[in-house]
């Protein structure tokens, strides 16, 4: 259970990959994405498809259309209205470029978009642009974000962890503020992608990263969240509840197909953007029976099943680990998260500072 919701039963979160296309290269794209609109790519009657199967999850589920750049696509707003009349919540990531109007931001917010997340990789047009590929893009971003508030679109701001964004992150947390964002996640990053082109920080310092996280939290008004980094939920615990091991029996946090489930441009059932393994497609499967039946989603859910540090780690029912992260260094998704340097009782370190 997360809250009221039941994990097993249906996904906190649900992405959508809309389109591959986009006009940013950014340096550390999970989708690689590319500047046309690939041939096989849902139309939007399969699309729609899977927002019908989104609704038979439960009420008001999350639906976060990605990308790419979901601006891409022409049929957009239909889909949100669509999505949003069905009672799913619609939520959008687009791009930070120069089609990001404020007419367009104002349509789908009429249309019924509850939630736009933007991209913050820099705290100044120097540091954003050149992560992102694009020259005015931090420009683009912040005007967009204006519209939104403008809009009364809830923002929140999706910052990637790497060592070439690490030292930007006090910067960003002030435009996080700025903007009125009310929510930031960081991304810590996974090797998927053109992301394999990028440096990921120590373990250790990923811990001192997410200290500071949990201290950032407590003193600002938007909240905090981390992505593919569960071991957040273990810092806060040490940090708040040292020598208590109170709650530590109950799953809870969501990691990939725990919680989370991810629908690629060409209908792929993924447990996460960053785990590209399939567990079916939607042209030919039913995505709530993948979610709820399929052996790797629920392998996914059985912490028990976890194997190495994280299958003997205390907090392996409130963290679990990034299965993301085990994945893409491994090709086994159950197996430790490279990124975390905590050591259970008899198990020795193999991270370095
Ligand atoms: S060892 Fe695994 S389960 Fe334990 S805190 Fe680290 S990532 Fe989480």
């Amino acid at each position: 259970m997360r809250g009221n919701i039941d994990t097993d039963e249906r996904p906190l979160v649900l992405i959508w990959e809309v389109t591959q296309a986009c006009e940013l290269a950014c340096e550390h794209c999970r989708a690689d994405a590319k500047l046309g609109r690939h041939p096989d790519e849902l139309t939007t009657a399969e699309g729609k498809e899977v927002l019908d199967a989104a609704a038979r999850f439960d009420e008001n589920q999350l639906v976060v259309l990605s990308g790419g750049d979901p601006c891409k696509r022409p049929d957009l707003r239909d889909l949100v209205a669509y999505g949003d009349d069905l009672g799913l919540s619609m939520s959008l990531t687009p791009s930070g470029t120069s089609s990001l109007t404020d007419d367009v931001i104002a349509d789908l917010s009429d249309a019924g978009l509850r939630r736009m997340a933007l991209s913050i990789d820099g705290g100044d047009a120097t540091s954003h642009d050149a992560f992102r590929g694009e020259a005015g893009s931090f420009e683009e971003t912040i005007r967009a974000a204006k519209n939104a508030r403008e809009a009364n679109l809830p923002l929140q701001v999706n910052t990637t962890v790497c060592a070439q964004t690490v030292e930007e992150l006090p910067a960003i947390r002030e435009r996080v503020r700025d903007i009125g964002a009310v929510l930031w996640s960081v991304f810590f990053l996974v090797p998927v992608g053109r992301g394999q082109l990028l440096d990921p920080i120590s373990p250790r310092r990923a811990d001192r990263v997410m200290a500071w996280l949990a201290e950032v939290a407590d003193e600002e008004p938007f909240g905090v969240k981390t992505t593919e980094a569960p071991q957040f939920r273990r810092v806060k615990l040490q940090q708040r509840d040292a020598g208590s091991d109170a709650g530590l029996e109950r799953r809870s946090g969501i990691v990939a197909g725990d919680g989370f489930a991810f629908v690629s441009h060409t209908g792929e059932i993924y447990p996460s953007g960053f785990l590209p393994k399939s567990a079916g497609n939607v042209r030919e499967d039913d995505l709530v029976d993948v979610y709820r039946e399929s052996q790797l989603f629920t392998e996914l859910r059985d912490r028990d099943a976890l194997s190495g540090t994280c299958g003997e780690c205390e907090f392996r029912q409130v963290c679990g680990g990034s299965r993301s992260r085990a994945f893409a260094h491994t090709g086994d998704p159950l197996a430790s998260d490279p990124l975390c340097p905590y050591d259970p009782d008899g198990y020795q370190s193999v991270s370095g500072d």
